[in-house]
């Protein structure tokens, strides 16, 4: 490495305390390393200069401001018009969605159905009486226990 190649850590206090003294000896006979020293101390009193808490222009700030606005708006209208579109494409997909096979099987009863037939025995005090169904081969009683003696309904046996 070139001493003139520590110029940079030599302004910015980089160096060791050897180093520093090193180069500082170099510094006296070299003409363009004088030079960077004097352009970055000239650079550093003009920054002083400047003053630190310079106001930001205020129609700088609005504008800035309304950028990073239009920039969030955008956003937000580039999400919404993606999360639509996503929820329009699930529909599209749940509704074209491949349908099972459905398959109408019609049975038919085969004759001869079986007959069942279930005898009761009830005392003589029941009153027995036949209700009607859709069905020619199915009727069904209703039991009043305790009633035969007493009432009798017209017609029936
Ligand atoms: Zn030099």
């Amino acid at each position: 490495m070139k001493p003139c190649d520590q110029i940079d850590d030599f302004l910015s206090g980089a160096l060791s305390a050897e180093s520093r003294a090193a180069f500082a000896a170099h510094l006296s006979g070299c003409a363009d390393c004088r030079s960077a020293e004097r352009e970055t101390h000239q650079l550093d009193a003009l920054l002083l200069t400047l003053d630190e808490q310079a106001a930001v222009p205020t129609e700088l700030v609005k504008r800035i401001d309304g950028r990073l606005r239009q920039a969030h708006r955008r956003r937000l209208i580039v999400r919404s018009a993606a999360a639509v579109a996503a929820g329009v494409l699930i529909l599209a997909l749940w509704y074209i969605r491949p349908q099972p096979a459905i398959e109408i099987v019609e049975k038919t009863p085969t004759l001869p159905v079986e007959i069942t037939a279930v005898r009761v025995d009830f005392s003589d005090e029941v009153l027995a009486v036949p209700q009607k169904t859709d069905s020619p081969n199915v009727v069904f009683y209703w039991v009043y226990p305790n009633l035969a003696s007493t009432t009798s309904p017209e017609g029936s046996p």
